[in-house]
């Protein structure tokens, strides 16, 4: 499954409502489901004949299945030529179906006959229903533990077996599942038709999918197997490229694992409404139309890369997840680390020229960050009740787990490392499997001590700072002493130091060396190594491929700086980047030390580490500038992004790369957001206008960038069109492009109206989270949305839909940096029974925490920098 988040700091966690045991008694497994379905649209209703073919292990007279919600009109087992029928009782709270017949059922093979009523619900889970252009839809998402709603099932992902699926539909309409169609006739009633799909391999029933309505595809394929972009027929002519990435991802997956595509067809499909960002149902993956369905001559390349990226995640699954699945949910990071892990690698053959490789240097950099809190967890950990489970889906077991694999790659050796999935694929396919099974495939094929490595990332929470001491010996070498520790952002908890100690792959890198990085593995707290050579610096992540953190001693920092350019790879100065910046967040050095640093890169040409240090220089502006200092410090900003701006322009070249564009777009938004450049802000708002009333055509890439500035000294005229527009939009990317820029506007009055506008009729259930939690992120809003969130709270709650609600409104609350603020969520979240130990709670707590600290440590010393800049006439 992808994820949607607000930001990537920002976990997508429940709150804990339940605590019970989750598991089946275990007495009894399926082989295979026969299935009926017969949706009803308008009613929002379904009806279900199901046939299981039971094993039980021993005898029993009852047998309990998982079930939610659902009705029943008749159980039968059917034993030899009997058949007996049971008295069916549920449980709410476990979400079972109890069915105990008259007599014990003997051990072996047992057929259950089951009728069925259910409700298409309006919850995005199970079988549910979706609004399309003035029609309906029914919709499955199963994931993690939602068949239960559909179908009275075995709902564990051990528990696989093979599905043979019916959808009885109305005539005009189609239905979509994991088999392909066989056969497809008129009836049961006039008005009908029956669609029967082929029987899938055994598989987990969260991999179970359905979709019924007039869906319409596009064709096409690769190695053999056939492919389908499908959507609602207003959007068939947006699937251009999602065909192409989807080929793609499928060939080069078939060649990365040398297993072929166990599956015979894959279709995808974009649904109107849908809770996750997609999900990677065996042979039948479902998009939110967002992160699939574009404009491929015209929309953005930020759109164009998410689609090919969350497409490759999906496919990635279908061997990783559901050929081979996870056998409980408590090593469920295993696939999503690994799907995240695998999907920026069939663009590096297909779009090198995207740099996939320094985003996943970037996405290291997030999830060090997200794993610096005290209140982070261990990638593996315990998940029994459906909440448990729910909360296994966040930043540490997609971000974290998938950069640890990025590191046991680079450890091993890429082929090598190949091996050991296939290797792990052939062993387990059709069947479970565990983390133990896969880090022991990959030690076995590598002979090195990955097991060691891995379960020190995977079970023990946070990671590891590594000092760097680097001295020149008499004899004219090299010695470089290297310690390590648990990184924390609380500076107290850090002095404090951890119990963990980590297997780290290291690599190290000499100034001015022109020898191999010398890799080795830092076992101890402390050891020391000896490089060639005599070197002022030694960079201590060479390839920027380790999960950890790097301090050196400013000096050092110094040095490296002026040799970046030249003696840095671009991933290696974005690590760089991260390294200083968390020192910063420590107190360990200076803000101006960061500062520098900023200053070495400002020309730098790649965007992707442009784009880090433009973050953080709005990090700074958001966070670190008093309002005495702000003018100083957008001076400052203004100096050091204006050269790149006048060279980037307003105005895209023809045949210019999509990195530029991309770069064009962070810079100038920048100049504006954190440099307040009102010269940026008016030629936003002009290429806005033109564009909005005029019709004059623009670089969706800069659009994108203009339609945000604007919108931050925007009026409420500005306000209207942007509203108009996402009414009158063609395509989801300008739909959302307009909706979401909304949340930008800082006018109290359009706050106001954005905040009511998130919570009303007009706004899906599956954008409302996100409309709202993009107010967190405005500085100007921030405090009346937590008061409209807090005043409003059921309705915020009945509109974002089950427990999510209120976990996501707290948890976008941790961008405030105040003690009053603190101390109000700390008083809401108790009288609201939030509890204290809730994960998001706790970690809303302590990044506002944090931020005051910083704000403490650093602040002062950013005035003093920028006094001393300012009297230097620097830079
Ligand atoms: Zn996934």
């Amino acid at each position: 499954m992808k994820r949607l988040t607000i930001a990537a700091i920002l976990s997508f966690l429940m709150l804990t409502v339940s605590a019970s045991a989750q598991r089946l008694p275990g007495n009894a497994y399926p082989e295979h489901y026969q299935l009926a379905f017969h949706p009803d649209l308008k009613a929002a209703k379904f009806r279900g004949q199901e046939a299981i073919h039971v094993v039980l292990k021993q005898s029993s007279a009852t047998l309990t299945l998982n079930s939610v919600d659902l009705e029943y009109q008749e159980v039968m087992a059917q034993v030899g030529k009997k058949t007996l029928t049971a008295t069916v009782t549920t449980d709410p709270q476990k979400e079972t179906a109890t069915f105990t017949f008259p007599e014990p059922l003997p051990a072996g093979k047992v057929l259950m006959h089951i009728h069925f009523t259910g409700t298409l619900n309006d919850q995005l889970a199970g079988f549910y229903l979706s609004k399309g252009e003035g029609r309906n839809y029914a919709v499955t998402q199963f994931e993690a533990t939602d068949a239960r709603r559909a179908f009275p099932s075995f709902d564990e992902p051990a528990m696989k077996a093979t599905f043979a699926i019916t959808l009885v539909v109305d005539q005009g309409d189609t239905a979509i599942s994991n088999g392909r169609i066989v056969s497809d006739k008129p009836g049961p009633e006039p008005g009908q038709h029956t669609l029967t799909f082929s029987t899938t391999r055994k598989m987990s029933s969260y991999l179970v999918a359905m979709a019924v309505g007039d869906f319409k595809c596009v064709s096409g394929g690769v190695d053999g197997i056939p492919i389908r972009i499908c959507s609602t027929p207003d959007k068939t002519h947006l699937a251009s490229f999602a065909l192409r990435a989807t080929e793609e991802a499928v060939h080069f997956f078939n060649g990365y694992y040398r297993v072929q595509y166990p599956f015979g067809k894959l279709d995808v499909l974009g649904v109107p409404d849908f809770g996750a960002g997609a999900m990677e149902n065996t042979g039948a993956i479902i998009f939110r139309e967002r992160l699939l369905l574009i404009d491929d001559a015209n929309d953005s390349a930020g759109a164009h890369r998410t689609v090919a990226d969350v497409l490759a995640h999906e496919i990635a699954h279908q061997w990783f997840g559901d050929l081979v699945t996870a056998q409980w949910w408590d090593n469920i990071w295993l696939n999503e680390g690994f799907a995240t892990w695998a999907s920026p690698n069939p663009a590096k053959s297909w779009k090198p020229e995207w740099n996939p490789q320094l985003d996943e240097v970037q996405d290291t950099g997030a999830s060090l960050s997200v794993d610096s809190a005290a209140s982070t967890r261990a990638i593996r950990s315990k998940a029994e009740s459906r909440a448990e489970i729910g909360e296994q889906f966040d930043g540490i077991a997609y971000g974290k787990a998938a950069a640890v694999l990025r590191m046991v790659e680079s450890y091993v050796g890429k082929e090598i490392f190949r091996r050991g999935v296939t290797k792990y694929l052939t062993k387990h396919s059709y069947a479970n499997a565990t983390a133990e099974d896969f880090w022991s495939a990959i030690a076995q094929v590598s002979g090195k001590p990955v097991d060691k490595v891995m379960k020190g990332f995977v079970d023990q929470p946070g990671a590891p700072v590594i000092s760097v001491a680097a001295k020149c010996t008499q004899k004219g070498e090299t010695e470089v002493t290297l310690s390590q520790r648990r990184f924390f952002h609380d500076r107290k908890r850090m002095e404090a130091g951890g119990p963990e100690l980590w297997n780290v792959p290291v690599c190290l890198k000499a100034a001015g060396s022109s020898q191999p990085a010398r890799c080795e593995l830092l076992t101890q707290e402390e050891q020391t190594f000896t490089l060639p050579g005599c070197a002022p610096w030694v960079f201590a992540n060479a390839g920027s491929q380790g999960y950890y953190r790097s301090a050196y001693s400013p000096e050092a920092v110094g040095q490296m700086v002026a040799a970046a350019e030249k003696e840095l790879t671009p991933a290696e100065r974005i690590t760089l980047l991260g390294d200083e910046w968390a020192q910063v967040r420590v107190g360990q050095h200076d803000i101006g030390d960061f500062l520098r640093l900023a200053e070495g890169l400002k020309s730098d040409q790649e965007r992707a580490v442009l784009e880090i240090v433009a973050a953080r220089l709005r990090d700074i502006s958001d966070d670190l500038t008093s309002d005495a200092d702000r003018e100083a410090y957008q001076a400052w900003v203004r100096d050091l992004l204006r050269p790149a701006a006048t060279e980037l322009g307003w105005s895209p070249a023809p045949n210019e790369s999509e990195e530029r564009r991309i770069m064009r777009g962070f810079v100038l938004y920048t100049l504006g957001y954190a440099g307040g450049d009102p010269q940026v802000f008016e030629q936003a708002r002009t290429l806005v206008e033109r564009h909005l009333k005029a019709g004059a055509e623009a670089d969706s890439t800069l659009l994108e960038t203009a339609v945000r500035l604007a919108a931050i000294h925007g009026d409420a005229a500005l306000y209207d069109q942007y509203l108009e527009r996402s009414r009158k939009a063609r395509a989801p990317e300008e739909f959302y492009l307009y909706q979401q820029a909304l949340s930008r506007f800082r006018d109290p009055a359009l706050i106001q109206r954005t905040l009511k506008y998130s919570i009303s009729a007009e706004v899906r259930t599956q954008d409302s989270g996100r409309m709202l939690g993009s107010m967190f992120q405005n500085p100007a809003a921030r405090a009346t949305a937590w008061q409209f969130v807090t005043t409003r709270w059921n309705d915020v709650q009945a509109k974002i839909g089950l427990s999510l609600g209120g976990a996501r409104m707290i948890g976008a609350a941790g961008g405030f940096c105040d003690a009053a603020a603190r101390d109000d969520i700390q008083k809401f979240a108790a009288e609201h029974n939030v509890p204290a130990q809730s994960r998001t709670l706790r970690s809303t707590l302590e990044r506002i925490n944090n931020c005051i600290d910083l704000r403490a440590a650093q602040q002062e010393r950013l005035a003093v920098w920028l006094r001393s800049h300012a009297a230097a006439g620097a830079p």
